[in-house]
């Protein structure tokens, strides 16, 4: 089926806004930015799961379903994402978070809780089989769950980010902007995914650069390959006949830090340098990792200063009011 054809619940604002960010290129030097504002998308302080989010509800209601199951980190933006589009579609919510509840709501959970969302926690290693026994425990009840994936990321939600790729392309063409690359942090694969796709199927010549937020490129949990499934699942999905290789994926793994949602000095400095001369929000987790990475690659030469360079704003500043220790000393 077409794009436009597939069952799809509006949930955003679109297009979101394309921005130059002047000042911060003249702080580096250039190359020249744009942020592609996704953080603006309209539902519950945004984020990128909203795009994904359209066509995974759309398809729940398609099925009949009742209730939502998805999973995430404790400071989940898909899951804060999925438990207020699930208010907007009239659905119930139910979130497997791993990690340790905070003291009191904060953050996401803080959002979480506003939104009606029922809340299951547990340890990492134990996400999937929690997420499988929440949704036997509904039918048991005699309700219709659907379950989405972590982030979002398979060839339902997927699509929404191949439509957001022709977005972008018509705003670049309307503003006569030369695109040489596309930034974007890169975690459960499904933005990223959709994004080659996408590039692929609207001509967009330019490279899609995920900078891994927690993914490595080498050995058995391997990202590419997930990637080139996503991406070949999607294509299939809506009558494309692409096919992909690992190398289609352009990934940088060198900002992990120390780990997951563990933000370090990179993550802080990218987000106080945007706040103060953009006047734009990063959260730790995700979008500050990415700024960082990318200042790093400018400060280093490897992005080079007549490059036009759109960074992918994916939202999370949410995220921001959990992590307010970090900024503690300033
Ligand atoms: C989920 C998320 C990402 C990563 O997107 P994937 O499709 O999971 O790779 C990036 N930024 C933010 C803020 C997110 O919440």
């Amino acid at each position: 089926m077409n794009i436009e054809s597939l069952p799809r619940t509006r949930l955003a604002r679109l297009d979101t806004p394309l921005e130059e960010l002047n000042r911060l290129s003249a702080e580096l030097g250039g190359p020249r930015l744009l942020m592609k504002r996704d953080d603006l998308i309209g539902l519950a302080l945004g984020g990128n799961k909203v795009r994904k989010l359209e066509f995974l509800i759309g398809e729940a209601l398609t099925r009949g379903a009742d209730v939502l199951v998805t999973a995430g980190g404790a400071q989940s933006n898909h899951c804060r994402l999925t438990a207020a589009a699930a208010v907007k579609a009239g659905l119930g919510c139910h979130l497997v978070l791993a990690g340790k509840p905070p003291e009191s709501a904060n953050g996401n959970v803080l959002l979480d809780q506003l939104f009606g969302a029922y809340l299951h926690w547990c340890e990492r290693a134990e996400r999937e089989a929690t997420l499988e026994a929440v949704a036997e425990q509904l039918r048991d009840r005699g309700r219709r769950p659907y379950v989405i994936p972590v982030g979002g990321s398979n060839e339902v939600g997927t699509v929404g980010y191949v439509r957001a790729m022709f977005e972008l392309k018509q705003q670049l063409a309307r503003d006569g902007i030369k695109a040489d690359r596309v930034v974007v942090a890169s975690s459960s694969g499904g933005t990223q995914a959709g994004l080659v796709l996408g590039a692929k199927l609207a001509g967009f010549a330019g490279e899609i650069l995920g900078i891994s937020i927690d993914q490595t490129k080498i050995g058995e949990d391997a990202f590419p390959p997930v990637l080139a499934r996503i991406a070949a699942a999607t294509a299939k999905r809506i009558d494309e006949s692409c096919s992909f290789q690992d190398r289609d994926f352009v990934l940088n793994c060198d900002y992990l830090g120390a780990g997951y949602a563990i933000p370090g000095e990179s993550e802080k400095e990218a987000i106080e340098i945007t706040s103060r001369l953009e006047g734009i929000l990063l959260g730790p987790v995700y979008t500050g990792r990415a700024m960082g990475g990318l200042i790093d690659l400018i400060r280093k030469g490897r992005i080079g200063k007549q490059e036009t360079v759109v960074f992918w704003h994916t939202g999370g500043t949410p995220e921001l009011f959990a992590y307010n220790r970090m900024f503690a000393a300033d």
